[in-house]
Parts: C-alpha cells; structure tokens; sequence
C-alpha cells in the first residue's frame, strides 16, 4: 500500500462480531473469562494490558511508520517516559542542544537523581558526537526539524554512526509525521511522537506512540508501558485513529499554507529571520529536500528590532491565528517561547541557541490561505 492509503487502511479490518467498518470505541476495563486464567479472547484480560480500541490504533501507527509494533500512550511525554526506563544507572545517551522543552525538562529533572547520563550536543557537528560514544552510550535521540528552531539533523548519517556502534537511535517524528519522512526507513530504530499534534490534528486531546521496527524491542516496551500505566484510552484512541485517516489531506495543505507564510515573512520589512526548511535561505534546505517530502507547517521568526515588546504587541494583535500552546492542529496557532512553550529551559541555555525574547512560532494551519496572510500582515503593522 502507498502511504496515502496507509493511513486509511493500514492495519485495519472490520470488527469481528458485526463487521462494523470502523472500530468502536471499547469502553471496558476487563473481558469476562471461561475458566480461571482463560480469557474468552487470549488477546484481552484487563485494559491497561490491551484495548481493542487502541490495538487499531497502534496497527495503524505501525503502518504508517513502516514500523511492526506500535504503542499509544496517555500522552507524548509518556511515550518519551517509557523509553527512557529502559536505561538503567552508568548508560548515557546523547542528545541534541535544541529540544522540546518538555523533553528537556524530564531529562535535566526527572531522571536527574537516576544515574542515567545526558549529553545535549549539536547534532550537525557528527565528529564531536561520535567523540562522545564510549561503552556505556545506550541511546541516541534527535528530534528534527526541532522546535521551535526548525534544525534539521541527518537521519541517516546518524544511523550510520549508531549502527556502527550498536545503539539504540530514536527519533521525535512529531513535527515532520510519517508523511514528510519515515526515520525508520532511514535507519533508526524507534520513533516517537506526540500525537497530541499532527496525528491527532484536531487540538481535542492529549495522545502520544512509540513505533519499533524490531519486534522484539516492541515487546519490551510494552512490558514496561502495560507494567508502569500511561495508556491511551479507548476514546483518545478513536480519535487519533479518526484524525490518522486524513493526515495525508491535512499534511498537504499545512506544507502549503506554510511555505507561502514563510515567504511572505520572509519579505517583510519588520521580519529579521525567518526558520523554515522550504526557504533556499535555510542552512538545511537541502538536507530538506532530501529528507523530507515537503516542509510541514511550522514556521518560526524574529523581528529586526529584537524587542519584546514587538513580539508582544504582534501576538496581542492576531485575530485568526490563536495565541495557544501546542500545534498541529487543523487551526493556526501562535506561540512565544520564551514565555510559554520553551520557559522550562534556562535563560542562558535558551540564548545559547538563539531562543531569543522576540522569537514566534507559528503552527499555519488549513485555513484559506488570503486570510492567514492579512491577518499577519495587520498584526505586523
Ligand atoms: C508536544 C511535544 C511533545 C510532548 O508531547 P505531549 O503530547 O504534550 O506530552 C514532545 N515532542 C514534541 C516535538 C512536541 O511538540
């Protein structure tokens, strides 16, 4: 099946007992049992373990990342948690310098007192990355194009490295989804997203997944998600699997939308720098085009003054692009890091890589384009 067909039908099938076309939402804590410890269904004996529901999620996640095992979690920190606790006290992982600010925060906070080692480096600079590695390196995890930077980092030169290395190699799919590029196919061997975004689409819930390529990796994790908790429920399942259906549709026109917000930026006299991977003026446009389908709907910039106070009075003055945490959803959405996505990371390492108080990011939805644009063009005046 091609990717847009995927998304439709990737591991689905009609229910069993009806052959309902889609599948219902299951809402049950537990499945009745024959006899003691044989379930009328050997899949099913208690939710946290298995869902019906959220089993045609997971399938269809597998699907569209070209992975074989996919897991749905209560949320996307949950997803990154779970991964995590495969590591034990000694191993170190190396990551990058420009990460989600959340990610960022469990790293440096929660698994600070876990003996667990990070290492935040600049992924383009390959040499001092592979410098780090040493017998105790487990992981590597990048997330690319990053937020709200939009970096890119070369997935498959990392893979290389990791696969010489034998590590485990993880990827933050959340921005680009399986529709701009597929880090499984590239070499990596776990991806992550957060698909209270553009999996979901929708901005209505909270949702997160892991996909595995190797089976047995798959098992493991899922021995830690069903033995720790943070599940997807029957109902978020639906609705992830629902918005799934059209990411394809969705994915098009947010790459559109944000390519002519990008240029049109990009041409404003107020505007200093515009972060976007479809600019030419990007540093990794050409890793862009190689990496990914398309560029995605997530545009970032600045103001020549650099003031505060611009920014402020700019994201003040929206009307249609709503002043909001999150992105990916079908409407645009607004965002100051400083002050609301990014505020977990320390000053001076925001400033370290250029998240600066005037910095915006914007998540272009699907909306008519001419509206987007005059309603940029009267908060910028
Ligand atoms: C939102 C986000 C997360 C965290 O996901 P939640 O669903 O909010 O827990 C992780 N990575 C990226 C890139 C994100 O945008």
């Amino acid at each position: 099946m091609k990717f847009n067909t995927k998304v439709i039908h990737g591991g689905q099938h009609p229910e069993a007992t009806t052959g309902a076309v889609m599948t219902p939402i299951y809402q049950t804590s537990t499945y009745a049992q024959t006899s003691p410890g044989k379930p009328f269904h050997e899949d099913y004996e208690y939710a946290r373990t298995t869902n019906p529901t959220r089993t045609a999620l997971e399938n269809a996640l597998a699907s569209i990342e070209n992975g074989e095992r996919g897991l749905a979690f209560s949320s996307g920190l949950a997803a990154t948690d779970c991964l995590i606790r495969m590591f034990k006290s000694g191993d170190e992982i190396i990551t990058m310098d420009d990460l989600y600010g959340g990610t960022y925060r469990m790293f440096t906070n929660i698994f600070k007192d876990s003996g667990i080692k990070f290492h935040f480096v600049e992924m383009n600079d390959l040499d001092t990355f592979e410098s780090l590695i040493n017998e105790n390196t487990k992981l590597v995890w990048i997330e690319t194009p990053t937020n709200p930077l939009m970096k890119l980092v070369d997935i498959a030169k990392i893979a290389k490295i990791t696969k010489k290395h034998n590590l485990l190699f993880a990827v933050d799919n959340t921005f680009a989804t399986p529709y701009l590029q597929k880090p499984l196919d590239l070499g990596a061997d776990v991806v992550m997203h957060s698909a209270t975004k553009y999996l979901g689409g929708h901005s209505d819930l909270i949702a997160g997944a892991l996909v595995t390529k190797d089976p047995e990796l798959g098992k493991k994790l899922h021995f830690k998600q069903f033995a720790t908790g943070a599940i997807l429920g029957p109902m978020d399942s639906f609705l992830v699997l629902r918005g799934i259906k059209t990411l394809h549709l969705r994915m098009q026109r947010h790459c559109e939308n944000g390519q002519k917000v990008a240029e049109f930026l990009e041409k404003h006299a107020k505007i200093k720098t515009v972060y976007y991977p479809g600019l030419p003026s990007h540093p990794s446009h050409e890793l862009a085009k190689k990496q990914m389908k398309d560029f995605g709907g997530m545009v970032t910039f600045n103001f020549k003054s650099g003031e505060l106070k611009d920014a402020i009075s700019f994201l003040e003055k929206l009307q249609l692009f709503t002043l909001a945490e999150s992105l990916g959803g079908v409407e645009s959405l607004a965002n100051h890091p400083i002050n609301m996505s990014h505020a977990s990371v320390p000053v001076a390492k925001r400033l370290e890589v250029d998240i600066t108080d005037d910095l915006i990011r914007l998540s272009v939805g699907i909306e008519d384009i001419d509206d987007l644009l005059e309603d940029l063009a009267q908060a910028l005046k």
